[in-house]
This record gives structure tokens, C-alpha cells and sequence, in this order.
């Protein structure tokens, strides 16, 4: 039974905030876009706390999302979105994996939090 099955709803892309950037990821996605960091963090991230996150449109979907192409930079998307929901903070705490299958029709309901602890690490 799988634990995890994407549905391509795109929720996972909708709000706002916690989608940090690392140097890594600012320098692969301007690359990626052709254009210079500074200008890349200018367009499209704002600045919170000393750290970047990537922007949200007016629909408050994340800059890059795309209705019909779904993520415009999948190639060089963020650690966090390759992950999801088989991010650290889900894995690591039963509470968040709970809130998580609220938010991500693709969890599957009928396996435990252990069994998808462990098919996260396959
Ligand atoms: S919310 Fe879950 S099922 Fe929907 S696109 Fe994101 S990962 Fe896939
Ligand atoms: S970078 Fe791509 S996968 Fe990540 S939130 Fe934005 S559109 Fe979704």
C-alpha cells in the first residue's frame, strides 16, 4: 500500500509563506531562469526575517505555479517541494503528518504514520 500518491491538485502550492530558499537553490533557480540572483530575488522572493521565500501571486498560489505546466521551475524547484510531504518536519512528528493529510489529498488515509515514515525513507 502506498503511503503517498500524488494527485496533482497543486494545493501544495497554494498560500503563503515557509517556502525559504538556500543560497543553493536562489543561485540553480536564477540560472535556470537566465537571469542574475539579485534579479531573481528582486522579482520574484520577498525577504522575512533575513531569509528569502518565493512570492505568491494575487490568487495566492506560489509565483510559479501554472495551472496546466504545474511547476514552471520543476526542473530546479526547492528541496522543500521535491520532498513534500516527505519533509523532515512530517516525518518527525505524528502531529504534523495528521495536519499534513489535511492539506495533501495524495497522503494515503489508510496507512499508519510508521509505515509512511518508513516509505519516506525508500
Ligand atoms: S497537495 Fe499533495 S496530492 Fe496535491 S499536488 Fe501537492 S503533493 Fe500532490
Ligand atoms: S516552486 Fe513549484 S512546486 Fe514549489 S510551490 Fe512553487 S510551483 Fe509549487
Amino acid at each position: 500500500m502506498k503511503a503517498f500518491q500524488c494527485r496533482m491538485c497543486g494545493d501544495c502550492c497554494y498560500g503563503e509563506g515557509g517556502l525559504y530558499l538556500e543560497q543553493r537553490e536562489i543561485d540553480d533557480i536564477a540560472r535556470f531562469l537566465e537571469m542574475t540572483p539579485d534579479s531573481f530575488l528582486s522579482r520574484y522572493c520577498e525577504e522575512k526575517h533575513g531569509r528569502y521565500q518565493l512570492k505568491t501571486g494575487h490568487d495566492r498560489f506560489c509565483v510559479f505555479f501554472h495551472k496546466e505546466k504545474r511547476c514552471l521551475i520543476h526542473p530546479v524547484k526547492p528541496k522543500l517541494c521535491i520532498l513534500w510531504p516527505f519533509s523532515p518536519a512530517i516525518v518527525s512528528d505524528k502531529e504534523n503528518w495528521e495536519m499534513a493529510k489535511d492539506a495533501c489529498p495524495g497522503i494515503n488515509l489508510g496507512c499508519t504514520f510508521e509505515e509512511f515514515v518508513r516509505q519516506s525513507k525508500e
